[in-house]
């Protein structure tokens, strides 16, 4: 378990290792509060006996050693968290370990991918969500769920940003997305026998409201007319090149039917964290 971000007595991990880690932020949502519950509903569900850990590649992270659950961060308010966030973030990145973390709202992937950019150069980001995330500001905040790939795009420390799933853009999103020469691969034109052409090292963001609300309702933002949780899966199972770090965000357990959304994020675990140990040689 990480008690304190800034003080952390690390466990000693294995280079490559996959380590999960809750980040139970919410403070950045612009809507409705919520995500922050999202870390134990979905290892709730994960360890509820209802089904096994193994991911459909036949990876089993019950007994993998390189899969390791390093529990929540700890963290303090406001863009203290932020920090203190990366600073978690960077202290497992340079031991090589690969974090798969569970949001939390989006604002956390900006200190993620900060954090990851200091050891990784050329990182291309995979970004599937229903939203671009490219406002400069929203309600008067720039670490609003709505802004952390404006933050990450203006950092210049980001090869490229490939979002797919987006619907319903406005102007001010579609000017965002032209000024960054960020690759969108709206819902309206994804088709998934065209895979996407991806290099690593990469980071995987998957904000819940990717999905059909009919997939996942709990979430903050309904958007109808999203992917199937099976065209996700696909998704994630067709990365050929190297996975660095991961994130699943924006589950609202306040909002959920029945655990289904934590569910799904909990079946995104196990495929997420699969695909990433079976790259390992
Ligand atoms: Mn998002
Ligand atoms: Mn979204």
């Amino acid at each position: 378990m990480i008690d304190n971000p800034n003080n952390i007595p690390y466990p000693k991990l294995a280079p490559n290792t996959v380590a999960l880690v809750g980040i139970p932020f919410d403070e950045y949502s612009s809507f409705m509060r919520g995500p922050a519950k999202a870390p134990s509903a979905i290892r709730q569900t994960l360890h509820n006996g209802a089904s096994n850990l193994f991911a459909e590649n036949g990876v089993n992270l019950d007994t993998h050693p390189l899969f390791r659950d390093l529990g929540d961060l700890t963290l303090p308010g406001g863009e203290e968290a932020m920090f203190a966030i990366e600073t978690a973030v960077e202290r497992l990145t340079e031991q090589k370990v690969r974090i798969l973390s569970l949001g939390g709202d989006h604002a956390i992937t900006f200190p993620v991918v900060n954090a990851l950019t200091r050891t990784y150069e050329n990182l291309t980001i995979l970004h599937l969500d229903a939203h671009p995330d490219l406002y400069d500001s929203y309600d008067g905040s720039r670490f609003s769920h709505a802004c952390p790939f404006a933050r990450i795009m203006e950092s210049g420390r980001v090869k490229r940003l490939i979002q797919v799933g987006v619907r319903g853009m406005n102007d001010e999103q579609r000017r965002q997305v032209e000024k960054f020469g960020v690759t969108c691969i709206e819902m309206k034109d994804y088709r998934s026998k065209n895979p996407i052409a991806l290099e690593g090292p990469l980071y995987l963001s998957v904000d819940m409201d990717v999905l059909d609300p009919a997939y996942a309702p709990g979430v903050s933002h309904h958007e109808p007319g999203g992917m199937s949780t099976r065209k996700v899966l696909r998704l994630i199972q067709s990365i050929g090149c190297r996975i660095v770090g991961a994130d699943i965000v924006e589950v609202n357990p306040d909002r959920d039917v029945n655990g289904m959304t934590a569910a799904v994020a909990a079946k995104f675990v196990k495929e997420i964290a699969g695909v990433m140990i079976r790259q390992v040689k």
